[in-house]
């Protein structure tokens, strides 16, 4: 019998407010065999935000005994908040061939891409950052002050775009979701996640 393929491991990164949120809600409704990875966060829910969903919400502690006990593939400290990534979930799941998406910052996303090279690296992008502004305005949910943190946030995160495999501007979401489709299906393409159809004709 032909082995299983490993799942692919697709990173996905983007300032805070660049839409990314619905653009992975849209992608997951197109693609329901991605399973996405829920981080675990210090940081306090949103509005609407649902624990075990959006998040693992947890304390400082709780974060920090995580990382003590080598729990994370990564994490990272973004605008004074932990974000982190948990090693045994997302091992299970590309164990099992699934494909695991997983959206993170900058930081983070340099660990995985030391530690798994073979991850798909894309990075979406506001279309202006007037337009990414308004966006996080009109989220109503951070202080002005959070805001102008994360804006800053955002150009210092924009530097880090040549790192990634893949660039995706969103400026209308069909479009970029569109765009992460075609890249997904030209990756799950390549010779080396097809073995298993190698493994196939050498019996021929
Ligand atoms: P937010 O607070 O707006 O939900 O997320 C802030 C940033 O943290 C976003 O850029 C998001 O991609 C990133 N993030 C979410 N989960 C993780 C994670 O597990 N690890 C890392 N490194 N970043 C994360």
């Amino acid at each position: 019998m032909a082995k299983r393929q490993k799942g692919q491991l697709i990173v996905l990164s983007g300032p805070s407010g660049t839409g990314k949120s619905t653009v992975i809600a849209q992608l997951l409704h197109d693609r329901p065999d991605i399973y996405f990875s829920v981080s675990f966060t210090t940081r306090k829910p949103r509005i609407g935000e649902v624990d075990g969903v959006n998040y693992n919400f947890v304390d400082q502690e709780t974060f920090e005994a995580m990382i003590e006990r080598g729990e994370f593939l990564e994490y990272a400290q973004y605008v004074d908040n932990y974000y982190g990534t948990s090693l045994k979930v997302i091992e299970e799941k590309r164990s099992a061939g699934v494909d695991v998406l997983l959206d993170i910052e900058v930081q983070g996303a340099a660990k995985v891409r030391s530690k798994c090279p073979d991850a798909v690296m894309i990075f979406l992008i506001p279309p202006t950052f007037e337009e990414l502004s308004c966006r996080l305005h009109s989220r109503g949910t951070d202080s002005e002050e959070v805001i102008a943190g994360r804006l800053q946030k955002a150009r210092e995160e924009c530097k880090e775009i040549i790192h990634y495999d893949f660039l995706v501007v969103n400026d209308e979401v069909d479009k970029a979701v569109s765009q992460i489709t075609a890249i997904l299906m030209a990756q799950s393409c390549r010779t080396v996640y097809k073995m298993d159809i190698l493994d196939q004709m050498e019996g021929v």
